[in-house]
């Protein structure tokens, strides 16, 4: 199964399909039913021909691609809820809960050459979801649910991921973006810091001491798309 995204595991990857998670505007990536068959064949939970075979099903039963999209835009909310209070060591909401365990309930699975697939007869333009909602009962059931993490990134961006690091000292969700964006911040606080003692001070026109401390706004961090690092 491919993995080109960053939490270190599919339902989390699943969740975080929204940019930022605690902020508005947010980039939506799962739009439509065809986005989150594109993110399902991108995360290998279907292949391609697979993929090809739903997409064609839901251009001729577009009212069933439209409740399987609701459906996984409902999933993905309650999971977010499970696994964000799962971060903060608290119990998850029941509600979110509840839901989980209807769509574990919905999707019976077997074992097909050493992997598990929707038991026969599933065909369903939901179909995607099972490996999902599998992940999540594995991860809930097996762990390591110590190791769950929302990244604190801009105050806003709310992704989860696995912390595999060896000390459990992860911090963020990509490098690439929150981390890049706190390096730079940490940069410009130490630089401010240092110019607390300038060496002069520079004289304006009229003959008054300008105050070389005062800045208009602080340098923002290069924005990094993050659809552009973690999306192929
Ligand atoms: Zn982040």
């Amino acid at each position: 199964m491919k993995r080109s995204d960053v939490a270190g595991s599919l339902c989390l990857d699943f969740v975080n399909t929204v940019d930022p998670r605690h902020a508005s505007p947010r980039e939506e990536h799962l739009p439509d039913y065809p986005a989150l068959l594109d993110w399902a064949r991108h995360a290998g939970v279907v292949t391609p021909a697979e993929a090809s075979r739903l997409a064609a099903a839901a251009r001729s039963r577009q009212a069933a691609a439209a409740r399987a999209h609701e459906d996984a835009i409902a999933l993905r909310e309650a999971l977010y809820a499970i696994f964000a209070a799962v971060a903060r060591g608290e119990a998850p909401p029941a509600g979110s809960l509840r839901r989980l365990n209807d769509e574990v309930a919905r999707r019976p699975r077997e074992i097909v050459g050493f992997a598990w697939k929707p038991a026969a007869g599933d065909d369903a333009l939901d179909g995607v979801l099972g490996p999902i909602v599998w992940s999540t009962a594995e991860l809930l059931t097996s762990g390591p649910l110590e190791r769950v993490r929302e990244c604190p990134g801009d105050d806003t961006c709310g992704w989860l991921f696995l912390d595999t690091s060896r000390n459990g000292s992860r911090r963020w969700c990509d490098m690439r973006t929150c981390g890049n964006r706190a390096k730079a911040r940490r940069f410009y606080r130490r630089s401010v810091g240092a110019s607390q003692f300038p060496v002069c001070r520079p004289v304006i026109s009229d003959g008054r001491a300008g105050n070389p401390h005062v800045l208009k706004s602080a340098p923002q961090a290069v924005p990094q798309s993050r659809a552009a690092s973690t999306r192929p």
